[in-house]
């Protein structure tokens, strides 16, 4: 997968993208990550990308033509089609199920805005995909931008150690049933997960994990997934959530 990303904060992404997970899914060629600063396309000489609302009012609003003709100029670097995103809190929420359609994408061009916003009509001449990681409002869409590229990437074959891993973790769609009912339309919350000592302040790890009994610790971890996502999260099992 080729992921771009367009900023005016290009310097964040480099300690993130190089490292853990992410760092080592590039190393190994499962993903390449180009970040552009969207001043390179400012066109004038004071470098400005940037400027005062019409109507009033407080903040910046990026400017139209550095953002179009960097998107123009960077989806020019690599034959393959780009899925265009403009990170937004006004977005569609960013879901597992959107990621992992992400996932199956060749090629990702993120743009994160910053200060007021992007002026509204270059966004409408993208036509990108808007998306929000969650309702709050971030000073950029560069940490958003992170976010949507971590949970994109470790999905990416290869990119953790264990392949079922991801599988098995909170949200993810391949979902556990009881008694024939079908579990949520999005995946459960994860099961509690333990490690060594045994014991420790005077806590004991639960005796089916220690059993060898594989489908003992299948089924009990089935069964924490289920009364913890209705316990903490009862939204997941609506159709739609
Ligand atoms: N005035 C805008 C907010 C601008 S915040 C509004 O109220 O809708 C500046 C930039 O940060 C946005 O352009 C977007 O790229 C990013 N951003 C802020 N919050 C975000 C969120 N929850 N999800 C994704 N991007 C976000």
């Amino acid at each position: 997968m080729r992921i771009d990303v367009l900023t005016l904060f290009p310097e964040m992404f480099p300690p993130i993208f190089g490292a853990s997970i992410l760092g080592r899914a590039a190393q190994s060629g499962i993903v390449n990550y180009h970040v552009h600063d969207i001043r390179e396309w400012a066109g004038n000489k004071h470098n400005k990308v940037d400027d005062r609302p019409f109507g009033g009012g407080p903040g910046m609003v990026m400017m139209c033509q550095p953002v179009y003709d960097g998107v123009l100029a960077v989806e020019a670097l690599d034959p393959r089609p780009a899925m265009r995103i403009v990170m937004s809190p006004q977005g569609e929420p960013l879901r597992q199920r959107r990621v992992d359609w992400l996932a199956k994408q060749e090629r990702l061009l993120l743009i994160a805005g910053h200060y007021e916003g992007i002026d509204e009509r270059v966004i409408e001449e993208l036509s990108p995909l808007e998306l929000s990681v969650g309702d709050y409002v971030l000073s950029g869409g560069e940490l958003a931008a992170m976010l949507v590229v971590d949970s994109v990437v470790r999905l990416l074959p290869g990119a953790l150690g264990h392949e079922s891993s991801a599988a098995e973790d909170s949200f993810a769609s391949s979902d556990v049933s009881e008694g024939g009912s079908p579990g949520p339309a999005m995946g459960l919350l994860d099961c509690p997960h333990f490690t060594r000592p045994r014991e420790w302040r005077g806590r004991i790890v639960p005796d089916v994990l220690l059993s060898g009994d594989h489908a003992s610790i299948a089924q009990w971890r089935n069964q924490q997934r289920l009364e913890r996502t209705r316990q903490r999260r009862p939204d997941l099992f609506a159709s739609d959530p």
